[in-house]
């Protein structure tokens, strides 16, 4: 399998705390790893690290082979809208646009014209089980309906790795199972990579891997080496 996005001996601190002491990982295409620790272990620290949205003190983070943990500024955030998708546990669609439009927000912050990009978003809809809802409005959709909306957003870029941040904190028990079946399948599908914050079992499971972090360590993660 060929490895997308490795993070090597990464090491946070906020002062005094340890918030990362020294982690390995890696993902591969359509492969999902999922993160898990109690709270306060490292889990939203390592992937903030992963994602260029915080700097790692120590250690590499690599897309593709290219270290990309000493990019400046400009290039770290062109990094994160091209070549990452980011879902979060409350979808944080715009209320005032239609999901089609919501969806195809990343491509028109690329550049691409409106009427090309809702052209593109609108494939994202069937494979979400979204078929018939591209015109309702965010206050028109379940919450489950909301984050496949949300998920697609992520897709719509076509990134190398989607990260998820616990993106079924705020959906019941069946919601979630749903949720998370369409997108590892989606992931797979695109040959992108995984990488998902959960607190829930269930939701893990349905997974490749599952990394075990604590006290910004890695404690167990199920043997399986990405190439
Ligand atoms: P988790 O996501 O597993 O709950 P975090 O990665 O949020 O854990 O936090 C790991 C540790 O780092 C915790 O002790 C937390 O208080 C600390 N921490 C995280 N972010 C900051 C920050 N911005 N400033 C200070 N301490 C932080």
């Amino acid at each position: 399998m060929t490895e997308v996005l490795a993070g090597h001996g990464l090491v946070k601190k906020f002062g005094a705390t340890t918030a990362l002491a020294g982690v390995d990982m890696a993902v591969g295409e359509r492969d999902s790893l999922a993160i898990m620790g109690p709270s306060g272990s490292g889990k939203s620290t390592l992937l903030h690290a992963l994602a260029g949205i915080i700097r790692p003190d120590d250690g590499q983070v690599l897309l593709r082979g290219e270290r990309i943990d000493r990019f400046g500024e400009n290039r770290l955030s062109a990094l994160r809208r091209t070549r990452f998708g980011f879902v979060f546990q409350s979808g944080q669609l715009l209320p005032e646009l239609p999901a089609e439009e919501n969806v195809a927000l990343p491509l028109m912050l690329e550049g691409v014209p409106r009427r090309r990009a809702v052209q593109r978003a609108r494939r994202w809809f069937a494979p979400l089980g979204l078929d018939g809802l591209e015109q309702r409005r965010p206050g028109q959709l379940s919450g489950g309906q909301a984050q496949r909306v949300a998920i697609a957003r992520a897709l719509a870029v076509e990134p190398d790795v989607v990260f998820a941040d616990e993106p079924t904190g705020a959906l019941d028990q069946t919601t979630s199972m749903e949720v998370v079946r369409l997108l590892t399948s989606v992931i797979r599908e695109q040959g992108a990579a995984l990488v998902m914050v959960t607190h829930d079992a269930d939701v893990a499971a349905h997974c490749d891997r599952i990394l075990h972090v604590r006290d910004g360590q890695v404690s167990t993660h199920s043997q399986y080496t990405v190439t």
